[in-house]
């Protein structure tokens, strides 16, 4: 490859990009990283890492309250948000700071520029500098999108913009059903601001199961959340310092932020793509096979450019395999199946496998165990919530195909689960697993009397 400026040329710099580069130096490859923004990408500069730490600022609300049930006085209690958005930007700023000497320490070289594809071999740079490559990796990410054009659109924000706001919203309304809206829905009504979820499907959190979906909306109502579904933001009108969403229906909910996170769409657009034959997936991702591979045999992508799942470890796993397949002489597939997923609202949920309705349309019978109960801690603190732990097992064979969670902790217990669920757990290994006193997960291994137990249909 001695021709090439470069071996690999990396266009983007977060999660997959930032993997598949170091692994590639490590395999001896000459690697150049682009980078338009700022390096670690979305999850560490404006994605999972801020979104959790503003997860975490916004659940000691209800610490303080609960405390009181326990004999706590907590004196009077206030919340800054300046300091919280600029403790928040500080640990970014450090992460950035570690990614990037990751990277140099590996021997990447880190161009801090806008780039796209010239051509099979070729990365053009903003200021018009082109360098040649071996192998171009394409790991762009995704962008938030505002679905269907409205007037006053331009007056809301997305969460790239709910990371820097100047002040804690008194009001705010957040149209968006999937995790990113119920999260920042969590976080500001947590840190004190009145907020109104409006989604236009029936109910929220679109391919979980349904009965997390019902779970986790009536406890968000619980919580102060006004939930109201089968509408949209047909306008968004400015009034002074505020705003008026006008709804489908006519309504009007007046507010001092109103936030659209209605879908992330692939960065695809003017990166020379067309020009070089790299052809784009049904999905409106980037093609690829199981290696990442793209219709140009130089070509490869990972991560949410590709819009496979949309989420950190996959994206690194994926920029991991590449770099393997390509440069480590060992080709490595990524299995798509069993990715455990989170969302950090408030209630939590934890979720691995297959939702009960995926399992009944594949199985020849599903068996149901469900438990739904008042956690302890919820005793004594009063506070009006319940736990949900479903396992969804193949009734043929006795594997735990799914495992859902809703309550405290449901990410962290989902996370373990997730290893006997790939391992191919049967319920009677859940069942042989010795429980833990007092917790929610011993649940999991204490569940004997099936909920339900259903033979697919046959079909017409
Ligand atoms: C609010 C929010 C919360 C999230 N929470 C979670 C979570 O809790 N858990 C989880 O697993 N995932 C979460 N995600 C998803 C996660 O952030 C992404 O799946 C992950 O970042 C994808 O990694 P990637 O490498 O594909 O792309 P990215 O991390 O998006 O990186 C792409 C990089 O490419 C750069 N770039 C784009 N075009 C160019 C170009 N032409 N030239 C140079 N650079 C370019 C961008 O600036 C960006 O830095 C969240 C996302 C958001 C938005």
């Amino acid at each position: 490859m001695s021709d090439y400026d470069v071996d690999l040329f990396v266009i983007g710099g977060g999660s997959g990009g930032v993997r598949a580069a170091r692994i590639a130096a490590q395999h001896g490859a000459r690697v150049m990283v682009a980078e338009e923004y700022r390096v670690g990408g979305t999850c560490v500069i404006r994605g999972c890492v801020p979104k959790k730490l503003l997860v975490y600022a916004s659940r000691f609300r209800a610490e303080f309250e609960d405390a009181a049930g326990y004999g706590w006085t907590i004196p009077q209690w206030s919340f800054d948000w300046r300091t919280l958005i600029a403790n928040k930007d500080k640990e970014i700023a450090r992460l950035e700071a570690a990614y990037t000497m990751t990277l140099e320490r590996a021997g990447v070289a880190i161009v801090k520029t806008r780039a796209v594809v010239a051509d099979a071999h070729t990365v053009q740079l903003a200021d018009g500098k082109r360098v040649r490559a071996g192998y171009i990796l394409v790991a762009t990410g995704g962008a938030p999108t505002y679905g269907d054009p409205i007037p006053g659109i331009e007056h809301a924000i997305s969460s790239n913009e709910a990371f820097h706001l100047a002040a804690l919203p008194q009001h705010v309304v957040i149209q968006g059903g999937g995790y990113i809206a119920l999260e920042f829905a969590g976080i500001f009504a947590g840190l004190g601001s009145q907020v109104t979820l409006v989604y236009r499907g029936e109910n929220i959190l679109r391919g979980f199961d349904d009965d997390v979906r019902a779970h986790v909306r009536a406890d968000m109502e619980k919580r102060g959340i006004r939930v109201v579904t089968g509408i949209k933001i047909a306008a968004i009108e400015r009034m002074g310092s505020r705003f008026s969403a006008v709804m489908s229906s006519g309504h009007r909910h007046t507010a001092d932020c109103v936030m659209f996170a209605t879908g992330r769409a692939p960065n695809i657009g003017k990166l020379g793509l067309e020009r070089a034959g790299v052809a784009i997936a049904e999905n409106g991702g980037i093609a690829v096979d199981e290696y990442s591979r793209t219709s140009v045999p130089s070509i490869h992508a990972i991560g949410d450019v590709t819009n496979r799942v949309n989420l950190t470890p996959v994206a690194i796993r994926e920029g991991h395999a590449f770099a393997d397949s390509v440069f480590g002489g060992k080709p490595t597939k990524v299995d798509h199946a069993h990715v455990p997923t989170a969302v950090f609202s408030d209630p939590e949920v934890g979720t691995v496998g297959l939702t009960e309705a995926q399992a009944r349309a594949r199985f020849a019978r599903t068996d149901i165990y469900r438990a739904m109960f008042r956690p302890l801690r919820a005793t004594l603190s009063g506070r009006d919530t319940t736990t949900l732990l479903k396992l969804v097992v193949d009734g043929m064979t006795d594997r735990v195909a799914g495992c859902h969670i809703v309550g405290e902790g449901a990410a962290e217990m989902v996370q373990v689960a997730a290893i006997a669920v790939t391992m191919g757990a049967t319920k009677a290994d859940f069942d042989a697993t010795m429980a833990l006193h007092p917790t929610t997960a011993e649940e999991l291994v204490t569940m004997r009397t099936k909920s339900a137990s259903y033979a697919r249909e046959a079909a017409e």
